[in-house]
């Protein structure tokens, strides 16, 4: 292909992108400006006019989705995406380093990652045996205390501060915890990435091979990095080596998980001569969108700053639903979602956006009833559902005897009459020797006498019953392995034996991993020398880049949260529960700087949308079992009247140019406080809010002020600002 070409059907901004000599460089534009474009138009313009070598490339996207998309846009423009190429998300491409190089990251050869819930798990069983107080040192907390260190790349003897009881106890639980992932061969999540951070770090021949190797590396979505990924990728860019970012400050929706806008600035002071190219022109929306996120993104104050333009017509106003209720909120959806489809056209160029999961479960009710096929992205994963995480136990045993957290899961599913106290003495005696739960059941029947002979002989069954899992299916095929242990664990006659209605569809799950194992094994994988099973275990933790097409079906509306939304783009789009409390969400409105991030969010969902957008809202709604009645999210009020169009439930009525429910709104959001958020009056300084009661002009709220002053204060009167 020539250059001619892969220009074409690029802005001048974009080409100056895509053909610049080989440099570092930031592309920082607004959403749908051909951010994603550009950096796949650029590995197409490096392999063929630059003659970079395939080996050379290195991509790093957000998601596994974002990472198939760009493989397969690759494709469709220079007939290529080759397995030398790496393209892939942080974590997976943590993976690949690791398992070409397990010896010398200190990693047994296998090596097993754990996820989030295996995780927690672990850590309630440690925390349990540190006899410490499981509210106070809860498994979550310390999840998010690990996490939260490993990301900013700090081992437990990296942090010092022992002078402080809290803190030091912290550090105990992670190193509690860190001794025993390295036991048991266990990475999480975060350590995929420092660990090869690490690798890099301390091993300076691997590092100097990829250095040399990848002279190009490009990163998507670089609002969203991290420390450890900010380092990640400084480690292994050499001499050579030309860095291309691409990102959106004003996108910017993982502070809470670490992520750092502030590497966009670190990226232009380490690497030198870098030069930012900004892109202003929208390809995505219609312009009523794009004036609306316009709107709606300027109200936040720690911004680069940009504006974004469309050549495109202004199109439909933007609806916004005022619902009765959340059903009703789901069946405006539903008739709305009817008549796209009278227009004889696709759901699957629609999209329904939530804040939290929690939010599906309704809509997924209605559209069921409706026969409207859909999909959703988010939820329970597959790979997390409890019939096949016994699977993946007995499969995770067969690879590695010592992996803590399979070994717990499966000792006695299905039931083999091994009780708590059975496992109480096998963890004492792996605390008291340091052994592995394995190690430690062995030594248990060795020693005569510890356990009752009933006991001794079901943990016996089980110690064998895993041995020759592994003996009798070594040399099978994938598939009919994971097949063989299905039937030998006593897990498919468990839940085809059971009474319960849900047993069943588990057994058509667990068929599904099977064939999904089987399709898994067709693909070729060359990571390393791990062996298929192994190999496949890892891509159930962390997708490794084979498209999962369980439940995919053909036209079907996308449900997913606004978060799993960025990056994509749908021709019609809904987001739902547009209200304070649920968007922004309760937590946001209790910390400052949080709602920015909340903002930020709100402009992800409404720039996904390129021709219709729907925003609802329900007077009252049931979550987390209860019934809540929120008032309008300030974030409707942030848009320009004239791009909105607002529809009330029942009446069906215009409300365009009701004036009065638009200032009776406003008043709304003038006084709308909540419980313990932070506020600022004029003479009486900062305070908390710790009682509210009436509404609209009558609203008083009830604050706390820093001198312990205690007021009742009228809302549209005190100009209290929040904090
Ligand atoms: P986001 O910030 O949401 O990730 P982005 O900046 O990465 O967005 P892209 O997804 O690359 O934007 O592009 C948005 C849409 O605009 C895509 O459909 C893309 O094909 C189209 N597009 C981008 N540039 C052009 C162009 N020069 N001409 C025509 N279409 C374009
Ligand atoms: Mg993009």
């Amino acid at each position: 292909m020539d250059a001619f070409k892969l220009l074409s059907g690029l802005n001048e901004p974009q080409r100056v992108a895509v053909s610049a000599p080989r440099s570092h460089f930031l592309v920082l534009a607004g959403a749908g400006s051909g951010k994603t474009r550009v950096l796949v138009h650029r590995i197409a313009w490096l392999l063929e006019v630059e003659k970079c070598s395939e080996t050379s490339i290195m991509a790093v996207t957000f998601t596994t989705k974002a990472a198939k998309e760009m493989k397969d846009r690759l494709d469709k423009l220079i007939g290529i995406a080759k397995e030398d190429m790496w393209i892939g998300t942080f974590h997976s491409l943590s993976y690949r380093l690791l398992c070409s190089h397990y010896l010398q990251a200190h990693l047994p050869s296998n090596f097993q990652i754990l996820d989030s819930e295996d995780q927690s798990r672990l850590l309630e069983r440690l925390i349990k045996s540190m006899n410490l107080d499981s509210k106070k040192w809860s498994a979550s907390k310390s999840a998010c205390y690990i996490n939260n260190k490993k990301e900013k790349g700090l081992r437990p003897q990296d942090i010092n501060n022992y002078d402080s009881f809290t803190e030091s106890t912290w550090i105990r639980i992670y190193k509690t915890y860190q001794d025993s992932c390295e036991r048991s061969g266990l990475v999480d999540f975060s350590e995929l990435l420092l660990r090869s951070y690490e690798l890099l770090r301390d091993q300076p021949q691997i590092r100097d091979y990829y250095q040399t190797r990848f002279t190009n590396i490009l990163v998507d979505e670089f609002q969203d990095t991290n420390h450890i990924q900010y380092e990640w990728i400084r480690i292994l860019s050499g001499v050579s080596s030309k860095v291309v970012i691409v990102g959106d400050d004003d996108q910017s929706i993982y502070g809470w998980r670490g992520a750092q806008v502030e590497n966009i600035q670190r990226f232009i002071q380490d690497f030198s001569g870098a030069v930012t190219i900004r892109l202003e022109q929208n390809y995505r929306s219609q312009n009523n969108i794009l004036v609306a996120a316009n709107s709606l993104i300027s109200y936040n104050n720690v911004r680069l700053g940009k504006k974004l333009w469309t050549e495109e017509g202004n199109g439909d106003q933007i609806i916004i639903y005022h619902a009765l209720d959340d059903l009703d909120e789901a069946r405006f959806i539903v008739s709305s979602l009817k008549e796209w489809v009278r227009e004889e056209r696709s759901l699957d160029q629609c999209a329904i956006l939530y804040r939290t999961n929690a939010q599906a479960r309704i809509l997924e009710e209605i559209l069921l009833e409706n026969n409207i096929p859909y999909q959703l992205y988010s939820g329970t994963h597959f790979f997390q559902r409890k019939e096949i995480k016994d699977l993946l136990a007995y499969l995770r045993l067969i690879v590695n005897r010592n992996d803590d957290t399979a070994f717990e899961r499966v000792i006695n599913t299905p039931l083999r009459r091994i009780g708590t106290q059975t496992l109480e003495r096998i963890r004492q005696i792996s605390r008291d020797y340091k052994l592995t739960l394995w190690q430690s059941s062995q030594e248990l029947l060795k020693r005569k006498g510890l356990l009752g002979s009933m006991v001794a002989s079901s943990l016996k069954s089980f110690i064998v019953l895993v041995d020759e899992l592994d003996q009798s299916t070594k040399e099978f095929p994938l598939d009919v392995q994971t097949q063989q242990v299905l039937h030998n664990s006593g897990l498919w006659i468990m839940y085809r034996d059971s009474k319960k209605e849900i047993d069943q569809s588990r057994i058509g799950n667990l068929e599904e991993l099977v064939t999904l194992s089987r399709k898994y094994a067709s693909f070729q994988h060359t990571y390393s020398e791990m062996t298929p099973l192994q190999d496949f275990l890892s891509y159930t933790m962390i997708d490794l880049g084979v498209e999962n097409d369980r439940n995919k079906r053909k036209d079907s509306v996308k449900l997913m949260t606004v978060h799993g939304s960025k990056g994509l783009e749908f021709l019609q789009v809904f987001i739902v529960g547009m209200e304070e409390g649920i968007f922004p969400s309760q937590i946001s409105l209790k910390k400052g700087g949080e709602l920015e991030e909340e903002r930020r969010l709100a402009y992800v969902g409404i720039t996904r949308a390129m021709q219709r957008l729907t925003l609802t809202y329900a007077k009252k709604r049931r979550l987390y079992g209860q019934e809540v009645s929120y008032m309008p999210s300030r974030f409707i009020s942030e848009l320009p009247d004239h791009c909105v169009k607002k529809i009330v439930f029942n009446t069906g009525m215009d409300q365009h140019l009701n004036k009065e429910a638009m200032a009776s709104s406003l008043i709304d959001k003038e006084t709308y406080f909540s419980i313990g958020q932070r506020v600022n009056h004029k003479k009486f300084g900062l305070g908390t809010v710790i009682n509210i009661s009436g509404i609209g002009k009558d609203r008083r709220v009830q604050v706390v002020f820093k001198n312990q002053d205690v007021k009742w204060l009228v809302a549209v009167y005190a100009r209290l600002s929040v904090q």
